[in-house]
């Protein structure tokens, strides 16, 4: 409660983004003076068997989570929602917030959890208008701040952890590519580990655009080396814990990218036990 006083103190007035949203998803049920039910901006609380899975991709940056968020949300139809993604808009809309925003994101820093959640909190509650339920939360929360405020007002059912050798990371990362047209996400890194003293070796191949996309990559401004080494050790110290706070709730998957797509997605379905939801979606329909 206090860290939620304490968040709501600092909240910006100048948040242009659905800050009283923000202020709705910061003041939960916890609150002595909780607004009315009415009044939250999170998905209203529902029993997991009348509502879509809601589900949490921690990872290190570059391990692949919008990939495999975003191929298992087509799987099983929730949204992706990413924070990286909200503050990409963000910026891109050049609304009053994206100086500020661009500033902190190409140093490779955290945005305030006042703004984040303040994203989140819209796109929620625009989902939520929309009649979406579930989703796979990608990104977020990156904070224990975070993850305290999203326990009090929605119920996470899983928590995958992904997890790479870190050698893959910073390579990832600057292989990485985005379609400026169609949005889609590549990488032009072909790594190649030497297993050794016992630890396994690891190939990824690039996973390369079709042609029609080839003219219209472009590399994100915060995958820089020295960004993306930032980038990485505010993972390491800020959002780290945050895998301890799931743990330690069993809420926890750990998952361990054995290659790319080719040999991860398998595996990846089959710790899920979703490796045969296809058929069974086809038998129950
Ligand atoms: P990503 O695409 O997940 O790597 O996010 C890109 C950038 O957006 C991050 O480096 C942060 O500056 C910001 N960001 C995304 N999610 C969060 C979050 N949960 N908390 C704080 N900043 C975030």
């Amino acid at each position: 409660m206090a860290a939620i006083t304490r968040l709501v103190k600092r909240a910006s007035p100048s948040l242009s983004v659905s800050s009283t949203a923000a202020r709705r998803l910061f003041c939960s049920e916890s609150s002595s003076h909780a607004p009315p039910q009415d009044h939250f901006h999170a998905p209203q609380r529902k029993d997991p068997k009348d509502r879509n899975v809601q589900w949490v991709f921690l990872g290190c940056p570059g391990v692949g989570k919008g990939t495999y968020a975003s191929r298992l949300c087509n799987l099983i139809g929730v949204p992706h929602i990413a924070t990286g993604d909200l503050v990409r808009h963000e910026l891109a809309s050049k609304g009053p917030l994206s100086s500020q925003l661009s500033e902190i994101v190409n140093q490779g820093k955290l945005v305030s959890d006042e703004i984040i959640i303040s994203l989140l909190s819209k796109r929620l509650a625009d989902g939520e208008a929309k009649g979406e339920s579930g989703f796979i939360l990608d990104g977020f929360p990156r904070t224990i701040s975070q993850a305290e405020i999203l326990e009090r007002v929605i119920d996470i059912d899983l928590v995958v952890n992904l997890k790479l050798q870190e050698e893959a990371l910073l390579a990832k990362c600057l292989g990485r590519r985005i379609c400026n047209q169609c949005g889609g996400n590549f990488n032009v890194a072909s790594i190649d580990i030497k297993g050794e003293n016992g630890s396994p070796g690891m190939f990824m191949a690039p996973l390369l655009p079709p042609a029609h996309c080839m003219s219209k990559l472009i590399t994100r401004s915060d995958d820089t080396e020295a960004v993306v080494k930032e980038r990485l050790r505010i993972y390491n110290e800020m959002s780290k814990p945050v895998e301890e706070f799931y743990r330690s709730r069993g809420k926890l998957l750990e998952f361990n990218l054995p290659g790319g797509i080719p040999e991860s997605w398998p595996k990846l379905l089959q710790a899920l036990n979703l490796d045969d939801y296809e058929e069974k979606r086809s038998a129950a329909a």
